[in-house]
């Protein structure tokens, strides 16, 4: 559920009228629900609780789904911890107020100075994807005079997710050690002066709505933790991903509640049974995805012979997953519609000098004309941060809402941001 609804005609994120978001920061922009984020973490933080045991259960936000500042302090003062998967992630993290000992830094292609920034700045866990991503982490946490806390992420060939480019557990994708490998693995890491191995970690896809994958794959890490400890290796820590999917296209009457969640829960009570593990969790998508919205102004109408182009001010370079993972978004227009309005099928489309720059195509909506607000609804994760300044558009802004204030968190970039970091070459200077 989340906390975006009609009142008095218009459309609200919790106690502000979107209208009001529209005039004082314009369109195309960022609007997020703060009581939804708190609601979504506090729903999932309590069932993998009780999942896991009192105090065994580590939720790390994964912030690559939205790394927007507000985002990130309302779920640090939650008491979550963060996913990271860069130093700018890891920089970012500590700034919002994450302490280093609830971070973890995830990522198949680590570099030298990202690890050492991190072992620098005390993080709970690096998980470890490759061998020599293993020696690299020793030796520059030697070098600092410290051993790194780490787990290996193993892939568990079990890929799952709603999209080819968002699977990454199959053997087929560039994730993790193989299965085959982590003994091995493990051993040589015992030699190992600047590391400590923790346990194992595994990811297998986003957007997964079933919990059969999970399990699948859990299952074949809890066999693989009993393996690893008849050959003497301490396995204390389980870090069982993110993924969990949510719903992108349901009636919006209907509140989806904590079912899927609850599902997830107990699977994954049942299948860590016994095993006497800490369990990490990194959810991205669930916490944030329709915590957010994109709100966007419709420009033109571009009627054809077979159909009606309705061209708004955002476009692919704002919200790319239409384009990039032919992904849904439901569309709500800010005015509710008034009873008798026709319906009409639109292709909503951006500015951007490429056919790709398309939301949806044959949509029906309720009639709209330029100068009409409509949210593009469950924005809120790989939305903002994935956002880019292509056609040198300026970057959108984003707004945090709490009850009946709003705060925007990142202004609109100007154009002096946006042109001003360039620099001619000599020779045309
Ligand atoms: C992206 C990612 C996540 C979060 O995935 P969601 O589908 O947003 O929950 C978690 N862990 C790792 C390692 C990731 O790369």
């Amino acid at each position: 559920m989340h906390h975006f609804s009609y009142r008095d005609g218009a459309l609200f994120a919790e106690d502000v009228d979107l209208r009001r978001i529209a005039d004082e920061v314009g369109t195309p922009v960022y609007v997020y629900s703060s009581a939804t984020i708190e609601r979504h973490y506090r729903l999932y933080a309590e069932a993998m609780t009780r999942a896991a045991g009192d105090g065994k259960a580590h939720v790390f936000y994964a912030m690559k789904a939205n790394g927007n500042l507000g985002v990130l302090k309302t779920l640090a003062s939650l008491g979550a911890g963060a996913d990271t998967v860069s130093e700018g992630e890891v920089r970012k993290a500590l700034a919002a107020g994450f302490p280093p000992e609830r971070l973890v830094f995830s990522g198949v292609g680590k570099s030298e100075s990202e690890l050492r920034f991190a072992v620098e700045a005390g993080i709970y866990q690096v998980n470890i994807e490759t061998e020599s991503e293993l020696d690299l982490l020793s030796r520059v946490a030697s070098q600092l005079g410290k051993r790194q806390e780490a787990v290996f992420r193993v892939n568990p060939d079990i890929g799952a997710g709603g999209h080819a480019k968002i699977t990454t557990g199959s053997s087929e994708n560039k994730f993790g050690v193989s299965f085959e490998e982590v003994g091995r693995l493990y051993a040589r890491a015992a030699n190992l002066p600047g590391v400590r191995m923790m346990g194992l970690a595994l990811h297998i896809g986003s957007q997964i709505r079933e919990t059969e994958s999970f399990e699948a794959a859990y299952a074949k890490m809890a066999t693989l933790v009993g393996e690893l400890r008849g050959e003497g290796h301490r396995v204390e820590r389980l870090d069982l991903g993110g993924g969990l999917g949510i719903p992108y296209d349901i009636p919006k009457e209907f509140d989806h509640g904590p079912g899927l969640i609850e599902a997830y829960a107990d699977m994954v009570a049942r299948v860590t049974k016994g095993l006497e593990v800490e369990l990490g969790f990194e959810p991205g998508r669930l916490i944030v995805g329709n915590a957010g919205i994109l709100m966007t102004r419709v420009l033109h109408l571009n009627p054809r012979p077979s159909k009606q182009f309705l061209v708004v001010d955002a476009a692919m370079n704002d919200l790319v997953r239409p384009a990039m993972y032919e992904a849904y978004h439901e569309i709500w227009p800010v005015a509710e519609p008034k009873p008798g309005t026709p319906d009409i099928a639109y292709d909503v489309v951006g500015p951007i000098c490429e056919s790709g720059d398309t939301f949806t195509t044959g949509r029906v909506l309720p009639a709209l004309k330029p100068g009409d607000l409509i949210a593009f609804m469950t924005a809120g994760a790989y939305g903002a941060s994935m956002a880019s300044t292509y056609n040198q558009r300026l970057l959108v802004p984003e707004v945090l809402v709490k009850g009946a204030e709003f705060a925007v968190t990142r202004p609109r970039q100007t154009f002096e941001q946006l042109l001003g970091t360039d620099r001619a070459p000599p020779w045309l200077a």
